[in-house]
């Protein structure tokens, strides 16, 4: 049989931490088993009794903020400061879900000419959540979250690189309260979880990751006729206007693109930046990546740490090679390394074209590429020339103008002087090949309810 491909593996040296076994088909039945009877239970309780247990679980996340952030350090590399701000915008999400849900689940009513009507919100089942793992317990949380306190239950398979976020996560539940079968991982490899999709008791499914992983999980949930959402890749576009703040621009563009060793859907990927400031501008990226500290990222003062694997430093240093030789400047950077560990050096490319797959594809590392436009029209191009659509930006000091260019931007969300945020009650998610379905806010927690209409005359 098979090695289990489910391990901690530090990115900081590449040393082998800790092995988790796959759970059996058996095991995965059994657990899809307990999680549809824990919905007989769970369906029945008040949103006000689940919105306690979510206040307890943001509690426990908050006091063990250090300690969860180093957790996802040690199994993905990030900057131990960024991975205690992903633990603490984590707990803000589950505090969002306990306050508001009451009023967002309430009845609505809808006007008609006679009698009543009103649509009432539902849980219908057993979820089933698959996450990646650049944000380890964001990207649980956000589904786990609104989908708990809907009253579904959950079973989530995280990614095979972050075991112990998820075993962590499970742990917090338990302490805050949650009955047992409401959340429960499943230890499994990516490649074998379509098949459970089929299971007649989960009842929908939901992924963020790859595109080859959302159509694989889309195409099972379509043969059953179940809904999905999918949170996929992104290249976003950062179109700085000629009467942008150009530090501010610059600052913003470099530390967004660098923020979680640029593993980040919603990172700003593709810098368009209009031909009036471009020189400016790239005298102001090439100081600000003099800033850069490349290090261990559990140290403070680090800013950068490794890529999440071994593999995935070698596969963005491959895109890299590859648009060099088909004639992309690198300006600075471009190489892996020469120390242990999944490192890459952070990466300047400018003179992208369309005849370079690079134009087309997500960069998920440290790579900057910065665009050059001399019409608005020109500026929408590039930033629409991609299969992805899932956030941006748009720099400008006329900020209704910029606003004017953010509506023509194919995409799910557009931030004006911001790189591509993220809060509680904003609604997450894109459109084109990024995907569909939204998360967070009001959108997020009615994805997986029965929106039942009952109509009285
Ligand atoms: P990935 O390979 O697609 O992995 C994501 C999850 O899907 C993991 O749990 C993985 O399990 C599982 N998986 C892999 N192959 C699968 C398959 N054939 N069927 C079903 N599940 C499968 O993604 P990644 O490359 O590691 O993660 C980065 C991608 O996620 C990027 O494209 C990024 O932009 C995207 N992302 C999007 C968002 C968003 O909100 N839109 C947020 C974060 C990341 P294993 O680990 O076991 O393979």
């Amino acid at each position: 049989k098979e090695i289990s491909s489910i391990k901690t593996v530090n990115p900081f040296n590449n040393e082998v931490v800790k092995e988790f076994k796959a759970m059996s088909e058996e095991q995965v039945a059994k657990i899809i088993d307990d999680a549809d009877e824990a919905f007989k239970t769970w369906k029945n309780t008040s949103v006000k009794d689940r919105a306690e247990i979510m206040h307890k679980v943001s509690a426990i996340m908050l006091e063990r903020k250090v300690d969860l952030g180093k957790l996802a350090t040690l199994e993905m590399g990030k900057v131990l400061g960024q991975a205690i701000g992903e633990v603490k915008i984590s707990a803000a999400i589950f505090e969002y879900y306990a306050t508001n849900a009451e009023k967002l689940l309430a009845d609505q009513p809808i006007e008609v000419p006679d009698g009543d009507a009103f649509l009432t919100y539902e849980p219908i089942g057993v979820i089933l959540s698959v996450q990646p793992w650049n944000f380890p317990f964001y990207q649980m949380t956000r589904s786990a979250a609104a989908h708990i306190t809907a009253g579904n239950t959950m079973v989530l398979k995280h990614a095979s690189n972050v075991p112990q976020c998820a075993q962590m996560m499970e742990d917090i539940f338990k302490e805050a309260g949650l009955p047992e079968g409401v959340y429960t991982n499943l230890y499994v490899s990516g490649k074998d979880i379509a098949p459970i999709v089929a299971n007649p008791k989960i009842k929908a499914v939901t992924l963020t990751g790859s595109k080859p992983a959302g159509a694989s999980i889309a195409e099972a949930a379509a043969k059953v006729v179940k809904k999905s959402t999918l949170e996929l890749g992104g290249s976003d576009p950062f179109i700085v206007l000629e009467d942008a703040d150009v530090q501010l621009a610059v600052d913003t563009a470099v530390n967004g693109r660098m923020a979680n060793g640029g593993q980040v859907c919603t990172s700003p990927k593709r810098i368009i930046v209009a031909g009036k400031i471009y020189d400016e501008f790239l005298a102001k990226t090439k100081e600000a990546f003099a800033k850069i500290v490349v290090g261990d990222p559990m140290e403070k003062g680090t800013t950068l740490g490794p890529l999440s694997s071994e593999k995935a430093a070698e596969d963005v240093a491959a895109q890299i090679k590859k648009a060099a030789e088909q004639g992309a400047n690198i300006v600075l950077g471009g190489k892996r390394m020469e120390r242990a560990g999944a490192f890459l050096e952070p990466t300047f490319i400018t003179d992208i074209t369309p005849k370079m797959d690079m134009y087309f594809e997500e960069v998920f590392g440290p790579v900057f590429m910065l665009y050059r436009y001399e019409t608005i029209e020109d500026a929408l191009e590039i930033a629409n020339g991609t299969e992805f659509g899932l956030g941006g930006t748009v720099f400008g000091t006329d900020t209704k103008k910029a606003a004017e260019v953010a509506r023509k931007i194919d995409s799910g969300m557009i931030y004006i002087n911001h790189a591509t945020g993220v809060a509680p009650q904003l609604p997450f998610g894109g459109t084109k090949n990024s995907g569909y379905g939204r998360e967070q806010g009001k959108e997020g927690l009615l994805e997986f309810v029965n929106t039942k209409l009952i109509r009285t005359t």
